[in-house]
């Protein structure tokens, strides 16, 4: 039995991977499967109109805003949403919170002006900023709700009058949101929705209309929203598969559900890390987050043990980031607490077996 940490593409339901088998053999008993169909059939029309409804649904999205099912990956929206929303000598915000928000960065950087309001880089982004100014004359803020790499999560939104945009690939769907603070949210899909391929975008329609440049079609919101995001063939399986992992999220009790299950998975992992006395966590207790744990060992030597001892065991995808090393461990909507349980049973025995060799390794120095 193998329990599946990994940081995305991740865990997804395991009935939805029986129903996607099935749809990939013979879709819905029209004997062709689901990546032979053309994107204009009436079948596929329901699929997209219905992974759009879900969306709104689970999320509370209101008549204001347009759901879109883009490509390219969350690191299009870097680049895309400055395209989009940032000229030339003017400037955009963006809050420096690690790995993901500084690639954002990178991106509007060929496109406009940036200002970095703050960044947690002094302590390797194990914290989130707090206090900081968002210019009012900025084009937009954009922040990253859920630092995967690093491990820490923003629970409130900064408040500003200035369009918030906000990359939520890693914890979309795993909280409630009030989508009404926001005026652009993305999310590639691997993480909490389905297979990659797919990037969600949720913008408000006034800010669509805000657009002062015409550009190249594939990078112009505007484009998808006027085509139902099928200006181009868009990626169909992925879409079908969002589609069967948003209904399992509905049939559960949605996000508020899902909120209570990822608050009791990741409150019992951290709970071992803080009391277990080989390891440390590495994000500022205010900031944790619950998709994505970040430790280290305390001893160096035992983090290649502890890898070993806890791949024996049938524990997957916990080796940190390579720039950051330590742990990772990624609790996304799909992954059950039992495969929690089974981690945190395995850091209490690798603490009992290491404890056991150091005091018959003391031992036999007192003799
Ligand atoms: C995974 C991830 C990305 C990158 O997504 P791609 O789909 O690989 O481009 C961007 N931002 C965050 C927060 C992520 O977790």
């Amino acid at each position: 039995m193998k329990h599946n940490f990994g940081a995305g593409p991740c865990i997804l339901p395991a009935v939805v991977l029986d129903q996607a088998a099935d749809a990939v053999r013979n879709f819905n008993g029209i004997g062709l499967s689901v990546l032979e169909i053309s994107h204009r059939t009436p079948e596929f029309e329901a699929v997209i109109n219905e992974t759009q409804d879900l969306v709104r649904e689970l999320l509370g999205v209101s008549a204001d805003y347009s759901v879109l099912f883009l490509q390219g990956g969350a690191s299009t929206q870097f680049s895309m949403l400055a395209m989009n929303f940032l000229q030339q000598g003017k400037k955009a915000a963006y809050l420096d919170t690690g790995f993901f928000s500084l690639k954002a960065i990178k991106e509007a950087l060929f496109y406009g002006e940036v200002e970095i309001v703050a960044s947690s880089k002094d302590k390797n982004y194990y914290y989130v900023p707090k206090a900081y100014q968002i210019p009012a004359d900025a084009a937009y803020f954009h922040y990253c709700s859920n630092n995967t790499i690093e491990g820490t999560e923003m629970f409130s939104v900064p408040n500003t009058n200035v369009p918030v945009i906000c990359d939520m690939s890693s914890d979309i769907f795993s909280r409630k949101i009030e989508v009404g603070d926001f005026d652009l949210i993305y999310a590639g899909a691997q993480k909490n929705m389905g297979p990659a391929g797919m990037t969600l975008v949720v913008i408000k329609n006034s800010l669509l209309e805000k657009i002062e440049t015409d550009m190249a079609s594939m990078s112009d919101y505007r484009i998808f929203r006027d085509n139902n995001s099928m200006f181009n063939t868009p990626p169909v399986f992925s879409i079908y598969v969002a589609m069967l992992n948003l209904r399992w999220l509905k049939e559960k009790g949605g996000v508020p559900q899902q909120e209570i299950e990822n608050i009791a998975k990741a409150e019992l992992l951290y709970n071992e890390i803080d009391r277990n006395s080989l390891f440390y966590g590495l994000a500022d207790p205010a900031d944790r987050s619950r998709m994505n744990v970040t430790f280290k060992a305390k001893d160096l030597d035992l983090e290649s043990k502890f890898l070993d001892f806890a791949t024996a065991q049938g524990m997957v995808g916990i080796k940190g980031y390579p720039s950051a090393g330590g742990f990772r461990v990624s609790l996304y909507n799909a992954l059950p607490l039992s495969s929690v349980e089974a981690l945190v049973k395995c850091m209490q025995d690798f603490e009992v077996e290491h404890l056991n060799k150091k005091v018959s390794f003391e031992n036999k120095a007192t003799v």
